[in-house]
């Protein structure tokens, strides 16, 4: 789990701009002996580098540079890249086990399609299109959070469970969503900034689903074929296309790559 979080610079270098700031390596058994987590432990680090008193990264300060010579540098926080896990834990939100698994969206759900068949605002996560997204603003994200803070301990525990729920956030009085202070200069609609890596091409990433999207509807399309006659485009054909690819480390696909794949065979 890992929260890079880029300031204008890195190396106090006076004319570079931008950089990455690494806030902190802890490991993560010593990240669950603190009171709120991972959370509670960026909240901590944030308070002291973003001080309503004194020292702020944001507000910024005068260093030294030879002789008789300052300048003047300043880290205000512009966005932080995080994997899944780490947004989870870092912000309290549900993801997967809430019916909404997105921060950004208000109305994109997890739960079965069948029930939102008949719905014109809500929209299964794996059937929506960017033009249903309705996006959260940093405002109405921070007005669930502080709703369910709110209304903790006045209405029954189910009740508040089915809320947090619905919300896709967890209420965690430790965690830095309810620490008002730090909203200024992080907010996870703002800052947060979809790691590549893991959103796109690993396990859990939207690559898959476009490439499997995209074989289906090409199966059965008649293409020209070497001799200049049409044929349909096969799993089998497919697999033929895939053994020429070769990578980098000398790697190919597995010979039967995609017509052993159950989601090409059923369509
Ligand atoms: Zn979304």
């Amino acid at each position: 789990m890992h929260i890079l979080v880029p300031g204008p610079i890195a190396r106090l270098v006076p004319l570079q701009k931008n950089g990455w700031f690494v806030f902190s390596y802890v490991k993560t058994e010593d990240q669950n002996k603190i009171a709120g987590g991972l959370s509670g432990l960026v909240k901590g680090i944030m308070m002291f580098l973003f001080s309503q008193k004194g020292f702020n990264l944001a507000v910024g300060m005068r260093l030294p540079c030879g002789k008789d010579q300052h300048f003047f540098v300043k880290f205000p926080l512009l966005c932080a890249l995080q994997d899944e896990k780490a947004i989870k834990a870092f912000n309290n939100t549900k993801r997967s086990a809430g019916w909404k698994c997105c921060h950004d969206c208000k109305n994109i759900m997890n739960t079965k399609p069948s029930k939102l068949e008949n719905d014109d605002y809500l929209h299964h996560y794996a059937l929506a299109v960017p033009s249903q997204f309705d996006r959260h603003t940093t405002e109405t994200f921070y007005e669930m959070v502080d709703v369910l803070a709110e209304v903790h301990g006045k209405i029954p525990t189910g009740k508040f469970e089915l809320l947090e729920k619905a919300y896709g956030v967890s209420h965690r009085p430790d965690g830095i969503l309810l620490e008002k202070t730090l909203r200024r200069h992080y907010s996870i609609i703002d800052h947060t900034y979809w790691d590549p890596m893991h959103m796109l091409l690993s396990s859990g990433g939207v690559a898959q689903y476009e490439i499997n999207a995209f074989v289906l509807a090409i199966l059965g399309v008649e293409l020209p074929g070497p001799d200049g006659t049409c044929v349909p485009v096969t799993l089998e054909a497919l697999d033929a296309f895939g053994q020429q690819v070769v990578f980098s480390d000398k790697r190919r696909l597995p010979k039967t790559f995609f017509s052993k794949e159950d989601c090409f065979n059923q369509g």
